[in-house]
């Protein structure tokens, strides 16, 4: 891959799972788990008189991980109050600033057991899920500190002031932390608003960071629900926003930024990356038993809840009874289940919420008529927010609706005839955010590669799990605005350029 990080960089390399010391340090750490708290950073709490909100494993329900204490609109307006008024984070120089979030990559290295088994707990995430995540934040640390040193001055480009990063729980580590490395690397002051549901983790990692030297005015941290990003939005001194979530609140954010100037004099930069109704194809001469492979881990790891993740199966007919009879039989071969057993494959969704939104999805695709195939749920999944991996057969990619978050996979059998047809197909649905092809023909590779929409495509491979550095992540139409997370355009997009010189 092209070394974006510069020669001397890599990415970072996690831990291994086949090793046996790693897995009894590991057992170690998760036997003895710690019970956290969280709250704004402008109301700590040790001083906080208020009572903090249960974060709840969504694995097994009975399992408390910590409290949270959520802002209130006062904590809000001191957080937005201090940063517009820290003018030394921006002061510094490029080194200066990528020094500390290279220091806060090696904290994050360091505290790697308890973090992985935070996110277990707190997300659902696999280990080896767990595992991606944690490197990925770490890479998106030395990354965007490379980017600055090596591209930006202060003189030819400035901060644009105050960022509002904005996160969501299914990457609750790795995304938020990209946010903040990229805003921060820029020398804007950042205040962080976590998803509701994984305070904990992003709290953590906040502690990891002052640690390392990003001073507490230029990040600032504000848990709570989604009342609290749009207060933040709402305020004027807000002079650019990082989301990532729905295609939904996306739009809301960018009509609240409509027609706003930022401190530069520039209008306000919303970098949103949101959902997608991604598609695979499968044709007749692909490799079936590698087109199964990478049919599971993209529609059913983190069990579906990634914006990256595989929503439709386009399998031309010749091929469609065998594919499905193997894919069949390797989703049975699934282990669903508690997240913190080595063994399991695919955890839970986030919350008894998304179980019921995605349980109403297969509902109604039932009493449409569709044939539903779905794998059986242990009995210990009734402690937690379980959904088995399910299969439907759909006649158009329009039946589905919107995204479906969850481990369930559409499939449309398509005739050689309709190839166009059905790239076209996923191309109304607006969104554009991955897409996969499996085929051994170069002529059918370059002809639907050429006609879809989407921002990341992936051939004869799985569409999941985009790399630092070398995959730049993010959609076209619905899915986001650009500019892809860990690509060398990010940052551009959170300075304003010096009028006389820009070498960007
Ligand atoms: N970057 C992730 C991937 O490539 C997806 C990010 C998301 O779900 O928001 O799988």
């Amino acid at each position: 891959p092209p070394q974006l990080f510069g020669p001397e960089r890599r990415n970072a390399l996690g831990i291994d799972l086949t090793d046996e010391p790693t897995i009894r340090a590991l057992s170690a750490t998760l036997s003895t788990p710690r019970h956290y708290r969280a709250a704004p950073t402008v109301t700590p709490a040790a001083t906080s008189p208020r009572r903090g909100r249960v974060v709840h494993n969504p694995a097994i329900g009975e399992d408390h991980i910590g409290e949270v204490i959520d802002a209130t609109p006062a904590d809000i307006l001191a957080a937005l109050d201090r940063a517009a008024t820290s003018p030394i984070w921006a002061g510094r120089t490029p080194d200066e600033r990528a020094t500390p979030l290279e220091r806060a990559a090696d904290l994050l290295e360091g505290a790697d057991y308890e973090l992985l088994g935070l996110i277990v707990r707190e997300a659902g995430k696999s280990f080896p899920n767990a595992i991606a995540e944690l490197r990925e934040a770490v890479d998106f640390l030395r990354f965007y500190a490379a980017q600055i040193r090596a591209t930006f001055d202060n003189a030819t480009h400035t901060p644009l002031g105050t960022i509002v990063c904005i996160s969501p729980w299914n990457f609750p580590l790795a995304i938020f932390i990209g946010q903040i490395a990229a805003a921060l690397a820029a020398g804007n002051n950042v205040i962080a608003k976590p998803a509701e549901e994984t305070p904990l983790i992003a709290a953590r990692a906040v502690e990891l960071l002052h640690e390392a030297g990003i001073p507490p005015d230029a990040l600032q941290f504000l848990p709570g629900d989604g009342t609290v990003g749009a207060a933040l939005v709402e305020d004027p001194r807000v002079d650019g926003v990082m989301f990532t979530g729905s295609s939904a609140v996306a739009k809301l954010i960018s009509r609240q930024l409509f027609g706003r100037i930022g401190r530069n004099g520039q209008p306000v930069p919303l970098v949103a990356e949101t959902g997608g109704q991604n598609a695979m194809i499968v044709d007749s001469s692909a490799l079936p038993e590698q087109a199964v492979a990478d049919i599971i881990a993209s529609a059913f790891d983190s069990a579906g809840q990634r914006c990256s993740a595989l929503r439709v199966l386009l399998v031309q007919e010749e091929c469609a009874d065998r594919l499905l009879t193997m894919l069949c039989g390797a989703m049975r071969e699934l282990r669903v289940g508690n997240p913190a057993l080595l063994e399991t494959d695919i955890g839970p969704v986030i919350s008894a919420e998304a179980q019921a939104r995605i349980d109403d999805h297969i509902d109604r695709m039932r009493r449409a008529g569709r044939k539903i195939w779905h794998t059986e749920l242990s009995p210990d999944c009734v402690r937690g927010h379980f959904i088995a991996p399910t299969l439907i057969e759909i006649g158009r990619v329009a039946d589905i609706g919107g995204e479906v978050f969850g481990p369930v996979l559409h499939v449309r059998r398509f005739a050689r005839s309709e190839l166009d047809g059905v790239v076209d197909a996923v191309n109304a649905t607006g969104y554009g955010l991955t897409f996969g092809v499996h085929s051994r023909v170069r002529s059918t590779i370059e002809r639907v590669c050429s006609r879809i929409n989407a921002g990341n495509l992936y051939v004869n491979r799985n569409m999941i799990g985009a790399v630092v550095g070398s995959q730049p992540f993010g959609g076209n139409g619905l899915s986001g605005t650009g500019p892809k997370a860990g690509g060398p355009l990010t940052l551009r997009r959170l300075l304003s350029a010096c009028p006389a010189y820009s070498p960007l």
